[in-house]
């Protein structure tokens, strides 16, 4: 009688634990799968945190590098500017001009010439710029040269210091601080113009709003030692807007923005 009841016991202690077992499995089970939710919500959110960060790294990055957009500074980086931007092309005193250099011209108002990728933001800023002229259209004295010009007025200017009493060295000396050694001077670029104003205001003017038509106010006074040549308040020279804008704001001749001064 003692031992029946003794597995009578039993059986309902293994029931008892069999019930238990079958009870807490929901439980268990819901406790997976939230893990498991919570685990892969907390993936989405990461990505969709990372997302506003171009180009940033961590997880974001395997959902982004899928957009080529997204990515195409980091893939392609840009080589230096003066190897592929015509209008970045350094010439001076210790840079010539490029070897078998070729220009398109076209012929601005006063029948100088210049690049024709230049002429239309040009013409912008003479426009505009009568504003600061008493209202007349400055005049382009000096735009391409060829190297034969640039000789004759090279050899023209050491004649006038030779005139002076100078020695030929002394006379070469003085005469590039005005003209350049032929080969070596931007106007055989085609990006170059020289500018005759009513008054010297325009001069004003220009400095002051030359950028936003792409040209830079080449030589001045301060940069001289950079730039190898005197103050020429009437030289222009094309460079783009972007560059223009960043040397003004940066106060930046264009030895210092291209790095080689
Ligand atoms: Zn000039």
């Amino acid at each position: 009688m003692e031992k029946r009841s003794a597995q009578k016991n039993q059986r309902r202690r293994r029931a008892r634990e069999r019930r238990m077992i079958a009870a807490a499995l929901p439980v268990i089970a819901l406790a997976v799968l939230t893990a498991a939710l919570s685990s892969l919500w907390g993936g989405i959110h990461l990505r969709e945190d990372a997302a506003p960060i171009p180009g940033g790294s961590g997880p974001a990055l395997a959902v982004f590098r899928s957009d080529p957009a997204e990515y195409t500074e980091d893939q392609d980086p840009q080589p230096p500017a003066q190897d592929t931007d015509w209008n970045l092309t350094l010439v001076n005193k210790w840079n010539p001009l490029p070897e078998d250099y070729e220009v398109s011209l076209v012929e601005v108002p006063g029948g100088e010439k210049v690049d024709e990728r230049i002429y239309d933001p040009l013409m912008e800023m003479l426009e505009d710029a009568k504003e600061g002229n008493q209202g007349q259209l400055p005049l382009v004295v000096s735009g391409y040269r060829t190297q034969e010009t640039q000789q004759q007025l090279y050899d023209g200017k050491i004649a006038e210091y030779r005139a002076q009493g100078y020695s030929e060295a002394e006379a070469a000396e003085q005469a590039e601080q005005w003209v350049a050694v032929p080969g070596h001077s931007e106007h055989q670029l085609g990006f170059a113009v020289d500018i005759n104003g009513a008054t010297y205001d325009l001069y004003l003017w220009l400095q002051e709003n030359s950028y936003k038509y792409g040209f830079i106010f080449r030589y001045p006074g301060n940069k001289t030692d950079i730039t190898g040549t005197a103050e020429e308040v009437w030289h222009y020279r094309y460079v783009g807007v972007e560059a223009a804008a960043e040397m003004y704001e940066q106060g930046l001749c264009l030895e210092e923005y291209l790095g080689c001064a």
